[in-house]
């Protein structure tokens, strides 16, 4: 059993304010997997003073002296990102395959960009009269969630750092451990003292007082819709930033042609991974009305090719993440039945031989409609739904018809009309035939937040603009 009972504050390891502690249950054997401090306001102000007295000079480092840190952080990632998989099994039921696999390696992506992109870019640009400086903004408060912890800790804390930040980290309390590594590996990498703190705890322990603190500058959050406008709001009265990268319902239109069948078959796997708890989901299939029987059929057989079991096995996904979660998925899924969606496969219950552990079937709707809770409401669960499209105005009429607008994908063979599509769906992040690309913005429209992630965007969140007029007077004609 895991025991983090000091946080990371001013380059040391320190005793909370409190004794309180909360348990981290690992959601595959419902037992406690681990014991963890609970920070509170107090331990907020001590973090917040030490990124504050750190701030002048480490804002004031060369690009240089941030590129050595930052490598010598991925040098000690590397040497630690097994514990990191293991970690993330216990915490979130993560298979190892992909704990250790792909959620290793897009957090380390992230930081290799992070480094990469520092080697090019500009804080200063000279325009006629003016110069424009891009500075650090100051003290960031870094509040993620459970679902994907090291890519959100990742896609957050290695721009804000790399950009001459200084930040206190607050993950979510069912995935600390992990969080408790990145303070880990940043303290072995020589992290100037104050640079990055660690706070344990709860949102209301620890997120509504950093959120609140009248000494942060800016607070990046990436979680619930819900959370996301309380932090929006507490954050107010001190006029700090906010980006929210929030919830999502993602549409993945599927076009009417040869590739059918594997674009079908790759939206179901797609949704499955990582047991339907991913924002950026394809979690809304839109196909031809036409071929709804043969959607069917393949996304039947696809979905009991998704095994589901312990997540140290060999299985396609494990439980999801608690009990809480657990019941919101079954009510959805029986909300479903209950609507009249045509049940493919999966359904409530657990599946057969896994009494303990919040395992859920693999499960797929179809005969949708944009009205039914289950198209509308963030299951995230392996639940996916299908909804049948008469022609393009209409699927993208139905990728519009939610109060989401973070991911969406367009999947088929012809090019100019998955352009046309993705220039028409409201989302921030619309990913045409499986791209990949760190350096694509990532973020949402609607209520899915705002702000942008990954790449220089993600570096953009966390500078000021300062305009300097009258900079080069000489230059004023130009
Ligand atoms: P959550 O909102 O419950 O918690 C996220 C974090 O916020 C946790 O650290 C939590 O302790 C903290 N928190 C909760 N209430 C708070 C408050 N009032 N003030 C300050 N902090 C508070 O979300 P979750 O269940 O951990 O994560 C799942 C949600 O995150 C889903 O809705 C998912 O779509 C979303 N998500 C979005 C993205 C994205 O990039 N848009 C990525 C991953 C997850």
């Amino acid at each position: 059993m895991r025991e983090y009972l000091k946080f990371y504050i001013g380059g040391q390891w320190v005793d909370p304010a409190s004794d309180t502690t909360f348990d981290v249950i690992d959601p595959a054997t419902e037992e406690v997997a681990g014991k963890v401090a609970a920070g509170n306001a107090t331990d907020v102000d001590r973090a917040v003073s030490a990124a504050r007295a750190a701030l002048p000079a480490w804002s004031a480092t060369t690009v240089a002296a941030r590129i050595a840190l930052l490598q010598s952080v991925l040098d000690v990632y590397g040497k630690r990102s097994a514990d990191l998989g293991a970690a993330l099994t216990e915490e979130m039921g993560a298979p190892a395959s992909l704990a250790n696999g792909f959620q290793v390696q897009l957090a380390a992506g992230h930081l290799v960009k992070a480094i990469e992109l520092l080697e090019e870019f500009s804080f200063e640009e000279q325009r006629g009269p003016t110069l424009v400086v891009k500075e650090p903004i100051g003290v960031c408060g870094l509040i993620t969630p459970w679902n994907w912890p090291m890519n959100q800790i990742a896609v957050k804390l290695f721009p804000a750092l790399a950009t001459g930040n200084t930040v206190v980290l607050k993950p979510s309390e069912r995935s600390p451990f992990t969080g408790q590594i990145f303070a880990e590996i940043l303290d072995a990498a020589g992290v100037p003292a104050g640079v990055f703190n660690l706070v344990q705890g709860d949102g209301l322990g620890v997120g509504v007082p950093l959120s609140a603190h009248p000494d942060v500058d800016m607070v990046s959050f990436t979680g619930s819709t819900r959370a996301g406008i309380e932090i929006a709001r507490n954050a107010a009265p001190t006029v700090k930033r906010v980006t929210q990268e929030l919830g999502g319902k993602g549409p993945n239109i599927v076009l009417d042609d040869a590739s059918f069948a594997a674009n079908v078959a790759g939206g179901v796997g797609a949704m499955m991974g990582n047991s339907g708890q991913t924002c950026s989901a394809p979690a809304r299939m839109l196909v031809p009305a036409a071929r709804m029987a043969e959607a069917i059929a393949i996304a039947k057989e696809t979905a009991a090719t998704v095994t589901v079991g312990d997540p140290h096995g060999d299985f396609t996904i494990g439980p999801v993440v608690a009990g809480s979660q657990f019941d919101h998925i079954q009510a959805l899924i029986q909300k479903g039945i209950d609507e009249g969606a045509t049940l493919v496969a999966g359904g409530t219950g657990r599946p057969d031989g896994l009494e303990r552990g919040f395992y859920v079937k693999p499960t797929v709707f179809a005969n949708v409609t944009s009205e039914m809770a289950i198209a509308r409401e963030e299951i995230f669960g392996p639940v996916l739904v299908i909804l049948g499209y008469a022609d393009l105005d209409q699927a993208v009429e139905i990728a519009n018809d939610t109060e989401y607008g973070l991911a969406a994908y367009v999947n088929g063979e012809d090019l100019d009309t998955a352009r046309s599509l993705a220039r028409r769906i409201r989302a921030g992040w619309v990913n045409i035939n499986d791209g990949f690309d760190f350096g694509c913005p990532f973020g949402g429209y609607k209520k899915s937040g705002n702000g942008r992630e990954w790449g220089d965007f993600g570096f953009q969140e966390y500078l000021e603009v300062k305009g300097i007029l009258g900079y080069a007077p000489d230059d004023a004609a130009s």
